[in-house]
Formats: structure tokens, C-alpha cells, sequence
């Protein structure tokens, strides 16, 4: 039997801090972690050069500290920091289950991990590693989001993917409306002038410019990075132009 095509060769997938809490009100979920590390080895498994950008919301976010009284800075700075756990906890669960991994740090701790140096990231994809990138983009006042766009568009990725917990774009919250309609195309423009929360805006202005697509889609949902890279619309796709 032949396998079937790849749509993307290279595929950067955005993790949010809370998808890895499961039930938890905090922290990781061991059981979750395992799950997601199964979901990313088979994708490269399928020949998919894969890196991941993993929020830290299941611990600190600077917002949130801020409004507790902290200074900002600091807070994000936390929040950095609570990206590199997480990463580190997927590099352990990926490499329990045999997969090679390397985590590179937009800043820089050197006993911990790697620095993020965009040539040796792609050499590291290259040979087959799935890469990891946190610290977001090291710098405060920024998001995951925009350091999934921001390392996606530097790495040369086919693809971004939003994994959250709905199942694409929707024109209301489908939790509270259940008369909510999913999208199943959104241009760059539509979901940034119609602020639905697809992403933050620097993050879209950034896929936008550089013509990068997005595919936002529910993490839950099984084999869904296998499925996306074989074609299968399993989420909202947006794109620079209309699709016809
Ligand atoms: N953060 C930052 N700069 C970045 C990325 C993240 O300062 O480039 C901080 C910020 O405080 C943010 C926290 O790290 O709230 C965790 O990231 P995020 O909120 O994007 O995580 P997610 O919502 O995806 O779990």
C-alpha cells in the first residue's frame, strides 16, 4: 500500500501551558504529557520535521502576577521560566518513549538547556530531533503565540498549528452560545479585524507578512497532527489570501 502524501514538511505546533494540566487546576498532568509526546513522535515518525513552543499559563503568566501587585517585567520573566519547565517535562516524556528531543531557551541557562540559535535549531530538525523552544521569545510584554509565529517563520515552517481546547474558530464562544458556527477558513485579516480570539495580534500580523498558515484545532481530538498532515480539515485553516 502507498502512504499517502504529506501536506507539510515541516510543522511547528503551539502548545498552550494549560493543555498540559488535564483535569488539574496547575501544574502537568502526567498522563496528559505522555498523551501529547505519543501524538508528536508519531507525527515525526511519519517523516514530519517537528518543533514545539509551549506556553506556561499552567504556572505563571505575567498578566496575572501583575495585577497581584508585581512588576511586570518580573512577572514575565516568571512566566518565561515556567516555559522552560514545561518544556523540560515534554523533553522527558518524548525521550521516555525513545524520541530524540533537544529544548533550546530563548534565554539563556546553559546548565539547563540549549541557547536558541535558529541555524542549529534547523540542523537539529534535519537530523531528525524534535525541537523544542523555550523562553518564549525571550523578551517581556510578548506571548507564546507570537513565539510560535515568530520561531516558525524563522525555522521555515510549512505550518503553524494552534492546538487549544475547541476545535477551530468560532464567531461566538461555542461554551456559552450553542448556536456558535465554526469556521472552516478564516483569512489573517478576517481574524485579526474581527478579534476572535484566534491569537494575539502580533502573532497573526506575523503569519500574515511572512505567508505562513495557521491551523487552529482541538489537541484532544485523536491522531489530529497525523491527520493534519495528511490533509484531513480538522480545525480552522487561516490563510493570507481567500481560499476559493
Ligand atoms: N512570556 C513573555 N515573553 C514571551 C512569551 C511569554 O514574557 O515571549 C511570558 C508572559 O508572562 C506569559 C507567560 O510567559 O504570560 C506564559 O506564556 P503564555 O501566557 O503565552 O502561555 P500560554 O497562555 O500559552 O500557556
Amino acid at each position: 500500500m502507498q502512504a499517502k502524501p504529506l501536506h507539510y514538511r515541516r510543522v511547528l505546533l503551539k502548545l498552550s501551558g494549560e493543555a498540559l494540566m488535564g483535569d488539574f487546576d496547575y501544574g502537568i498532568d502526567p498522563a496528559v504529557i505522555k498523551r501529547l509526546a505519543e501524538d508528536v513522535i508519531a507525527l515525526r515518525a511519519l517523516g514530519v520535521e517537528v518543533a514545539l513552543v509551549i506556553g506556561g499559563g499552567n504556572i505563571f503568566r505575567g498578566a496575572g502576577l501583575a495585577e497581584g501587585g508585581m512588576d511586570r517585567v518580573t512577572g514575565d520573566h516568571m512566566g518565561m521560566l515556567a516555559t522552560v519547565m514545561n518544556a523540560l517535562a515534554m523533553q522527558d516524556a518524548i525521550e521516555r518513549l525513545g524520541g530524540q528531543c533537544r529544548v533550546m531557551s530563548g534565554l539563556s541557562m546553559h546548565q539547563v538547556c540549549e541557547d536558541y540559535i535558529r541555524r542549529r535549531a534547523v540542523r537539529h530538525l534535519e537530523k531528525g530531533r524534535i525541537v523544542i523552544f523555550a523562553a518564549g521569545t525571550g523578551n517581556p510584554f510578548f506571548t507564546t503565540d507570537t513565539a510560535g509565529s515568530l520561531r516558525a517563520v524563522e525555522i521555515g515552517a510549512d505550518l503553524l498549528v494552534k492546538a487549544t481546547k475547541v476545535d477551530g474558530v468560532y464567531d461566538s464562544d461555542p461554551r456559552k452560545n450553542p448556536e456558535a458556527r465554526r469556521y472552516d477558513h478564516l483569512t489573517f485579516d478576517e481574524a485579526i479585524n474581527s478579534q476572535l480570539g484566534v491569537m494575539d495580534a502580533t502573532a497573526l500580523v506575523l503569519c500574515r507578512d511572512n505567508n505562513l498558515p495557521l491551523m487552529v484545532a482541538d489537541i484532544n481530538v485523536p491522531g489530529l497532527l497525523t491527520r493534519l498532515v495528511a490533509g484531513e480539515r480538522v480545525g480552522t485553516l487561516v490563510t493570507r489570501e481567500n481560499q476559493a
